[in-house]
């Protein structure tokens, strides 16, 4: 077993700091404030604001997309990801079982149920190869799309994830989803910056969506972000976010079941600001990651790396453990010594609501929730 003392000098160092370190601490060192007092200044505060339409604006030029939807958070974002896919109650949605509770949520708040594939040994995301594999056993392509044999249910979506930052095998991915008439919605919440072959996640599927909570690499204490190539689809989506008011001077009238998922002009000033940094952010991180890499590799632990043909925006800095029995020595060590590490998340079939649903063996993802761990990632 390494000596995880090292590595807790190595970050105590690192991050010059005899007092707790955190996991992931956001960095106000732009015009943050500036923007919130303009925002109270001009009383703008809440769902309607000049901040809303610069930081769709700015999203949709960092992500390279043609819409971008501001909407409360995340998980808000996906659910109404997956109702403008066409995900209705009662169909199913492809999705991997090694992430955060919201992607498996976002399924089950459209009355939909998850299909929970293995991942990828090298991304961490879903597989390409597991996907194909299901389909070629219980797909049916039909005129409306793809059906399940075994449940006779409509697949109406594949939801891939990338996990801490690192692209899923896209190319490979878009091309079963293609093959099997599935569209693509991209949970790119901890991915924002990270690029595929020279293209920004969140921009290959039919939706891609952002999460703004303040763990991430930019916060604006809690938000989220749609954003689309299709300007019809995106339209729909402020729509829907935005309660489904058809637009008149005084007179209320919705025509659809629309949500209020608005993100206020108060959190999109921050979120305006923070966008400002991203590329520094990015910049500080890889530096970091470099960093992380050269220790690690004199450790022997394995510090996991951006693939080839990718660009991670390594949001957590992940480890790979020999087995769980260091893993448990890993976490029970840093921990104590208030420097905070934690697992990757529990996989989503041990949870009481999703332990009935259907899944292949999930090999690599058991492999890697036994072995991976976070280290602290905040920039310096
Ligand atoms: C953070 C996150 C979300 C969304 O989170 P919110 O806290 O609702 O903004 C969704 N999916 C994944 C994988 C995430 O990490």
């Amino acid at each position: 077993m390494a000596n995880f003392q090292h590595t807790i000098e190595f970050i105590r160092d690192f991050y010059k700091s005899a007092d707790f370190i955190p996991l992931h601490e956001p960095r106000f060192r732009g015009k943050e404030k500036e923007y919130l007092i303009d925002t109270i200044d001009s009383t703008f505060v809440s769902s309607v604001g000049a901040y809303v339409d610069r930081f769709e604006q700015m999203m949709q030029s960092i992500t390279q997309t043609n819409k971008a939807v501001a909407v409360v958070n995340g998980t808000a974002a996906l659910q109404v990801a997956l109702r403008l896919a066409g995900v209705k109650q009662g169909e199913e949605v492809i999705t991997q079982a090694l992430t955060f509770i919201a992607t498996a949520n976002a399924i089950a708040y459209n009355g939909a149920h998850p299909i929970f594939l293995d991942v990828d040994l090298d991304t961490m995301g879903l597989s390409p190869k597991a996907m194909e594999d299901f389909l070629d056993s219980f797909g049916e392509v039909r005129e409306d799309g793809c059906y399940n044999k075994s449940t006779g249910k409509r697949i109406a979506a594949c939801l891939p994830m990338h996990t801490f930052g690192f692209p899923v095998h896209l190319d490979e991915l878009i091309a079963v989803c293609q093959k099997w008439n599935i569209p693509m919605v991209e949970d790119a919440a901890e991915s924002l910056g990270s690029t595929y072959k020279g293209k920004p996640t969140g921009s290959f599927g039919q939706l891609g969506i952002f999460s703004f909570n303040g763990n991430k690499t930019v916060t604006c204490g809690g938000g989220g972000a749609i954003v689309t190539n299709d300007l019809a689809i995106g339209e729909k989506g402020k729509y829907l976010t935005t309660t489904a008011k058809k637009t008149h001077p005084y007179e209320f009238f919705h025509d659809e079941l629309g949500y209020n998922f608005r993100m206020p002009n108060v959190n999109a000033a921050l979120a305006c600001a923070q966008l400002e940094q991203l590329e520094g952010f990015l910049t500080a991180k890889r530096k970091q990651a470099i960093e992380y890499a050269g220790f690690f590799g004199k450790e022997g632990i394995k510090f996991r790396t951006e693939l080839e043909h990718t660009e991670a925006n390594y949001w957590l800095m992940s480890l790979e453990m020999g087995d769980k029995m260091e893993r448990d020595a890993f976490l029970e060590l840093t921990n104590s010594q208030k420097v905070m590490t934690r697992p990757i998340w529990q996989l989503m079939f041990r949870l009481p609501m999703y332990v009935n649903c259907q899944r292949d063996d999930q090999k690599n993802a058991i492999y890697l929730e036994e072995r991976i761990v976070n280290i602290p990632s905040s920039v310096i």
